[in-house]
């Protein structure tokens, strides 16, 4: 899976514009965590031997190298220090932030928590600062975790800042309430971090589009976010505009977001969902080309992970411009 000129002329996009100096590309992947992967998360299906880390790192690799993402956000990173060497390699600096207590460090083996990471290519960024942050619940410390990373662009000195985080996973009406209040932690952290910086806020926040946190964000007064996936099928589908009404600018964009970001076969059955989102300010940066995903066909009957893909999340890749004039208001 590479975003490239064959690829998006399937799909009737744009040129790819990746070199220009306006021009962002995000790549964000929960990259499903090795300690977790093989000895917690039950995908009866996958052979033992794709689950290896031995087979999963080169795919792992390949796959962010392969886009040139001049961000790239990922979680359940197990193996931050392989990444870090790898891709420092291949002119990326990067960041990790661990779970507090990271459901790793309970398995035999593990090869310490899991957590967040930012990478970003250093001959095109640089990195100003950043700031972690556990997510709080009621102001009580969580288990989930966020990076936030101010970046410039070498080129022009313009700015702009990348979050990325990965909400409690599990469902039930209990937990989307408990997701709901992290994302609206991590509206706090991410405002107070980036103030009125262009903004693209990415992650696997384990939840569908129709629970609360998605509404929650997109209704958020002070970040005003939009959805890229979303947005983009908008743009794709000329004839319609934007939609003015909050209400229905979410509802709206639900409909129009990805039919799943990971699809698995646990002991309990097939779980296809869309529960990761690159969230983006639309008065500061325009989308303008998204990754699709790989058709149930092209993944296989045993889904993933498999030989092929080598997560049960598939890398969501978005190409921005980073607008000169912000957007008036409607
Ligand atoms: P989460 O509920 O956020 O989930 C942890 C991981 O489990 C995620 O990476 C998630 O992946 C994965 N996961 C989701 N659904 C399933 C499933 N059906 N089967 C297997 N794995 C799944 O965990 P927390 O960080 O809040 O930690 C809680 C967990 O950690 C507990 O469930 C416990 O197992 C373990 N823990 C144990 C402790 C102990 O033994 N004393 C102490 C602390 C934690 P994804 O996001 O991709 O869905
Ligand atoms: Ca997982």
């Amino acid at each position: 899976r590479c975003l490239k000129l064959n690829a998006v002329s399937r799909v009737c996009s744009p040129p790819l514009e990746n070199e220009g100096t306006q021009n962002i590309r995000l790549l964000q992947w929960n990259i499903l965590s090795q300690t977790l992967g093989q000895h917690n998360d039950g995908f009866v299906r996958c052979p033992e031997e794709a689950l290896t880390w031995q087979h999963r790192k080169y795919l792992i690799v390949q796959e962010i190298l392969q886009n040139q993402p001049d961000v790239v956000c990922l979680q359940e990173v197990d193996h931050f220090k392989f990444l870090e060497t790898v891709l420092g390699s291949q002119n990326y600096a990067g960041i990790f932030f661990p779970k507090p207590d990271s459901p790793c460090l309970y398995i035999e083996q593990n090869n310490g928590p899991d957590g967040c990471a930012i990478f970003y290519k250093r001959d095109k960024l640089q990195l100003l600062c950043y700031d972690t942050r556990i997510l709080e619940v009621w102001r009580v410390q969580s288990n989930q975790v966020a990076i936030a990373a101010r970046l410039q662009l070498k080129a022009t000195g313009k700015e702009f800042c990348v979050c990325t985080t990965h909400l409690k996973a599990r469902h039930g009406a209990l937990l989307a309430k408990l997701r709901n209040e992290q994302g609206r932690d991590l509206i706090r952290f991410v405002k107070q971090f980036a103030g009125e910086s262009p903004l693209l806020m990415c992650g696997d926040f384990n939840a569908e589009p129709i629970e609360p946190i998605y509404a929650t964000i997109l209704s958020c007064d002070i970040l005003k976010l939009g959805s890229a996936y979303a947005d983009m099928k908008l743009e794709r589908e000329r004839e319609k505009e934007r939609c003015e009404d909050v209400n229905e600018l979410i509802s709206e964009s639900i409909k129009r977001e990805p039919p799943y970001t990971t699809w698995k076969i646990r002991e309990d059955g097939e779980e296809c969902h869309t529960i990761d989102y690159v969230f983006y300010t639309p008065q500061q940066l325009k989308i303008k080309n998204c990754l699709e995903f790989p058709a149930g066909d092209q993944i296989g009957k045993n889904r993933t992970p498999c030989f092929q893909y080598p997560s049960d999340h598939f890398s969501l890749v978005c190409d921005f411009e980073l607008l000169d004039e912000p957007k008036s208001e409607a």
